[in-house]
């Protein structure tokens, strides 16, 4: 099956996204990959894209689709030029990237800037929260934040306590198949704050996930019940 998503380096990205419409075209592959399908009507077949608005006209019910509506990208007048060069940076920069560098490496006003990063953290937020570890995970703590002169190193330490859960798939013959992460910030790391991270909340099993979890602590390995 053909991957959607690619690794780009810098090179391949500003290669890759010269233009706007070729931004729109790959965002309309990655949403429908068997073709955008008219809102109204669920036909295929469209009148070419309007000139001045981010829209396809149905040539049968005659509604304009917007392959951006319902995406982070509706209802703003930056070109999506600009949003994918944005997001390119958010995901590049470890540090975390500040409405004002942002702002000042696009040549947009901060107020834009700091829209467009609220908007690319909540469109994250919705879809970090569907992701569910599965198979077998191993779990560790991890401390977030800056260092203070003479301050203590591990669970001693300043800074802010992270559990962080990390699902793999072990795949026979091979090596294990990375899944889904999960952070959680703590007051402590201790076993209590394990139980209450209940890495899947929808689980039907929660109890016996609980003693489970309880009893995997200590190897810092669980299976997560499907
Ligand atoms: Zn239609």
């Amino acid at each position: 099956m053909e991957k959607r998503y690619h690794e780009r380096n810098l090179m391949d990205f500003f290669t890759s996204f010269a233009s706007e419409e070729i931004c729109e075209q790959y965002l309309i592959k990655v949403r429908f990959p068997d073709g955008m399908p008219c809102l109204k009507c669920g036909k295929k077949d469209f009148y070419p894209r309007l000139k001045d608005r981010r829209a396809y006209q149905c040539k049968a019910c005659k509604f304009f689709n917007r392959p951006v509506a319902g995406t982070i990208f509706h209802r703003t007048h930056t070109p999506l030029l600009e949003w994918f060069v944005a997001i390119f940076l958010v995901a590049f920069d470890k540090r975390g990237l500040s409405a004002l560098l942002l702002s000042e490496e696009l040549g947009l006003n901060c107020i834009t800037a700091r829209a467009m990063l609220s908007r690319m953290r909540r469109g994250m937020e919705k879809r970090d929260a569907a992701y569910k570890l599965r198979g077998c995970a191993e779990i560790d703590e991890m401390f977030i934040g800056a260092s203070t002169e003479g301050g203590k190193r591990g669970r001693g330490t300043e800074k802010t306590p992270v559990l962080v859960a990390v699902s793999y798939v072990p795949v026979k013959g091979k090596e294990e198949v990375a899944g889904f992460a999960k952070l959680l910030v703590v007051d402590e790391v201790n076993e209590e704050a394990v139980l209450k991270y209940r890495f899947n909340r929808r689980h039907r099993r929660a109890e016996l996930f609980d003693r489970l979890l309880r009893a995997c602590w200590n190897r810092r390995k669980l299976h997560i019940l499907r």
